[in-house]
């Protein structure tokens, strides 16, 4: 029998990793099967478990579970103890390791695929969820100038700056704080978009040459980008590139096998027309 993997989230019918980790089993030739899972909001855990009982080896886990998928967690990797949050779990002999591939993700899309450098920029990261908590010591090994997070709640992006301040400069604060601000990169790691909103950004944050990111990725542009392409920005990007090297990534940690992502990224887009 295949082995058996899936992502887990809620809402969950928009994730297109059951796409992804088709065209990379076939292209690395793996035997194994990949679905996607809705968990009630308030039965992560059983749901898992579930899962594990009926031989699952591995799981993804999306919106809002990050931060539950880590506490279930019987031993985390260095990545994913550092961001207190998973997105990739590993089933195996009764233990389940917890990892967190989303920033590795990230940076290989911006940097690689993207080519934009960091170093010595100014970067905004909206949002203080599971995603950016992911992000944030990628980011600053990266040494931008300045990094600011902003979050509707203001108290959640303070504790990311008070535990990742020892990396680099960090600061933190909401929306209304960034007023008179300008940066170079700023990427979207808020769930707003999942469900057609935008966090409050003044007119004029965007410096000459930036990029935004947005790490949503759907259908349409989103509410982010669409406000950077009408604030005049030319470089825009959405989560597809991010999606599929940290599905890259976790396929990785399973299998053994680093598949291919530029072709897989390709088809991806053409699905989009973003
Ligand atoms: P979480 O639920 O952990 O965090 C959600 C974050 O969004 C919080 O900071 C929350 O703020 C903020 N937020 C939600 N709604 C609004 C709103 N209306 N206005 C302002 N802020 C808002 O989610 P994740 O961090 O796991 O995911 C965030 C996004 O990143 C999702 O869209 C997800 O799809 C995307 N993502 C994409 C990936 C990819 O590979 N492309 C990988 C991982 C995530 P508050 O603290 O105030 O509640």
């Amino acid at each position: 029998m295949s082995d058996f993997y899936a992502v887990i989230g809620n809402p969950i019918a928009h994730s297109r990793s059951p796409l992804i980790h088709a065209a990379f089993s076939r292209q690395t030739g793996q035997d194994m099967r990949y679905e996607a899972i809705l968990a009630p909001l308030d039965a992560f855990a059983a749901t898992v478990s579930i899962f594990r009982q009926r031989g699952g080896k591995g799981m993804n886990v999306t919106v809002p579970f990050k931060l539950e998928a880590c506490r279930i967690s019987n031993r985390l990797t260095e990545r994913a103890g550092a961001a207190q949050a998973v997105n990739t779990l590993v089933f195996d002999a009764g233990e389940i390791l917890g990892d967190n591939t989303d920033g590795a993700g990230l940076m290989r899309d911006i940097t690689v695929n993207r080519k934009f450098s960091l170093t010595a920029k100014r970067v905004l990261l909206m949002g203080a969820g599971g995603a950016a908590r992911g992000a944030m010591l990628p980011l600053l090994e990266h040494e931008p100038s300045m990094l600011t997070i902003a979050n509707r709640t203001k108290q959640k992006a303070y504790e990311l700056q008070q535990q990742f301040s020892y990396y680099g400069n960090v600061v933190s604060g909401d929306y209304s704080d960034l007023r008179g601000e300008r940066f170079d990169l700023i990427i979207n790691a808020t769930s707003a978009s999942l469900h057609g909103k935008l966090p409050l950004l003044p007119a004029g944050i965007f410096a000459m040459e930036s990029l935004a990111y947005d790490m949503m990725y759907g259908d349409e542009r989103t509410p982010f980008l669409q406000f950077a392409k009408q604030q005049g920005v030319a470089r825009l990007a959405d989560g597809i590139g991010m999606l599929v090297e940290q599905a890259a990534e976790a396929f990785f940690l399973w299998r053994g096998i680093r598949p291919e992502t530029a072709s897989v990224i390709d088809a991806m887009r053409e699905k989009f027309k973003v």
